[in-house]
């Protein structure tokens, strides 16, 4: 029997296009903005790359595995959904989260205001400390297609810790 690890790390990415007519929603919370996330679910990009850093941490399959898009009871769905999700399947194999570390890189709109909320939004779902949630967001200094404002992206990376047994 292989020996289970003590700490698993995992990276997520995502990338949503910026369209008229759609909420703007990153880490379960709606933002003020003319444009909005593009997808099948809410498009909640941050939302989606922090799922994926998790199950990647389980080296389980990403969220379209599990969510597909082809999926019409997925359509708009509220991305907390698939985060936790992702979670119960690390709680399944005895896994918590020791800390996650995220990235927003957009143009606009400037986000600083929204830091508090979305960390408390995530803490919530996750069932995890403020201070094991870091939150940077930067821009991508107008260069390429979210330089553009045609899309935004989000990095995350989690660790997992084996929770004690005995
Ligand atoms: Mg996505």
């Amino acid at each position: 029997m292989t020996q289970e690890l003590p700490i698993r790390v995992g990276h997520g990415y995502d990338l949503h296009r910026l369209t008229k007519g759609r909420k703007l929603i990153l880490g379960g919370v709606q933002i003020p903005f003319h444009l909005g996330l593009l997808g099948h679910s809410d498009a909640d990009c941050l939302t989606h790359a922090l799922a994926d850093a998790i199950l990647g941490a389980m080296a389980l399959p990403d969220i379209g595995h599990y969510f597909p898009d082809t999926d019409e009871n997925n359509k708009n769905m509220d991305s907390k959904i698939i985060l936790k999700k992702a979670l119960s399947e690390a709680e399944n194999k005895n896994y918590q989260i020791g800390n996650i570390d995220l990235t927003i890189i957009t143009e606009e709109p400037k986000l600083s205001p929204h830091i508090k909320n979305i960390k408390n939004t995530l803490s919530q779902t996750l069932n995890l400390e403020t201070n094991r949630i870091g939150l940077k967001v930067t821009t991508n200094e107008k260069i390429g297609a979210i330089g553009r404002m045609e899309g935004i992206a989000a990095f995350a990376v989690c660790t997992l810790i084996l929770k004690n047994i005995n």
